[in-house]
């Protein structure tokens, strides 16, 4: 019998992704008992792929997963999503979920921090084998990670819940990282970049969000972080900044007509991904590795989700359009999961050291 999925796409999008059953057994349901699809699965035809095989299976499932809405930090600090809390053992005192790994696959995890009521997901961007733009001693990944940071402990400090799509630096796919926010059923989400190559000299920031195109408030998640993040680092007025002619608040389209970016495409949740400024321009590079930038971006980020939160509004906003299709990111193939952690045991009882050896399997 099959008790519970995950997948990408059922019931709501039809393209290419994972999924994931599990049966249950008199052991309930475990990740052992699973079966994992995804576009590379053999007995898949290559004309079926990516349409027709997955929305066939979404269209026709009458399933509803029910899913606690559950941020896991794992033993080894990996953030992860809970789909399923699994009954702890009577004997022991370790608590065990089945989580979606950054890959997007179904593995067993234990032990680790649970963190509930999650209002903002922030999406450090890149990582891993995907490091974004690199100049001048800057390595994307690392520069949106320490923003990121920045910006949970700030949030923090507000009483405002957040949880880091990424918390080291590994890889995730697109289909997987897009989904964070809609398992958490987060109120928005923030995926945060740095741009490069420099385009054209400007005498103010040419700091740029972009927006879902079929959500307003998406919209309006993404001019209140442009209109924040310009002004504080306007402020910097001795930059020789760089700038798009159009940059802005934009959607930016593929030949399709739809949302480019699939940090953008993917989710329900509100989403913006914003590119703070240019990696890619020395003047702007060293504004980076100043004292000055976190605290700028990250109160400036700060108070335009807080404002989003709490005063919500009916008002339409406007963005401009880019017509620009994007090359292919890294992708489920090439993903390798980051180590979950194991518990540590002290004593040596037998059950809990076999427990933990069951974990580990
Ligand atoms: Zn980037």
């Amino acid at each position: 019998m099959l008790v519970a999925s995950s997948a990408k796409s059922i019931g709501t999008q039809f393209d290419s992704g994972t999924i994931t059953l599990l049966w249950g057994t008199k052991n309930g349901i475990v990740p052992e008992n699973s079966n994992y699809l995804d576009q590379n699965t053999s007995g898949i035809p290559d004309d079926n792929k990516s349409m027709d095989y997955w929305g066939r299976l979404g269209t026709s499932s009458e399933l509803t997963l029910e899913r606690p809405s559950l941020g896991l930090i794992t033993l080894s600090g990996v953030n992860v999503v809970v789909m399923v809390e699994l009954p702890q053992a009577a004997n022991s005192s370790v608590a065990q979920y089945i989580v979606r790994t950054p890959c997007g696959r179904s593995q067993r995890a234990v032990g680790g921090e649970l963190i509930k009521d999650i209002q903002i997901v922030i999406d450090p961007g890149h990582g891993g084998i995907d490091g974004g733009a690199g100049y001048f001693g800057l390595r994307e990944h690392s520069v949106n990670l320490s923003v990121s940071e920045a910006l949970k402990s700030e949030l923090t400090s507000r009483g405002i819940n957040s949880f880091l799509v990424r918390s080291s630096n590994y890889h995730i796919p697109l289909a997987s990282r897009g989904l964070y926010a809609d398992h958490l059923q987060a109120d928005a989400m923030i995926s945060i970049h740095h741009n490069a190559p420099t385009i054209a000299p400007s005498r103010h920031p040419g700091t740029e969000a972009f927006v879902q195109s079929n959500s307003n408030n998406s919209s309006r998640l993404g001019t209140l972080v442009y209109e924040s993040v310009y002004e504080a680092l306007d402020k910097f007025s001795w930059i020789s900044w760089t700038s798009q002619y159009d940059a802005g608040v934009i959607r930016v389209l593929n030949k399709r007509g739809t949302d480019t970016y699939g940090m953008l495409s993917r989710p329900r949740t509100p989403t913006t991904l914003v590119e703070l400024a240019y990696l890619a321009n020395r003047a702007e590079a060293n504004l980076i590795k100043s004292p000055d930038y976190l605290p700028a971006v990250s109160v400036a980020m700060a108070d335009a989700l807080e404002e989003y939160l709490t005063k919500p509004s009916e008002q339409s906003y406007s963005s401009s359009v880019r017509n620009f299709t994007a090359a292919d990111a890294p992708g489920f193939s090439v993903c390798r999961d980051p180590d979950l952690g194991s518990p540590l045991f002290f004593d040596f009882e037998e059950d809990a050291l076999k427990e933990a050896f069951l974990a580990n399997e």
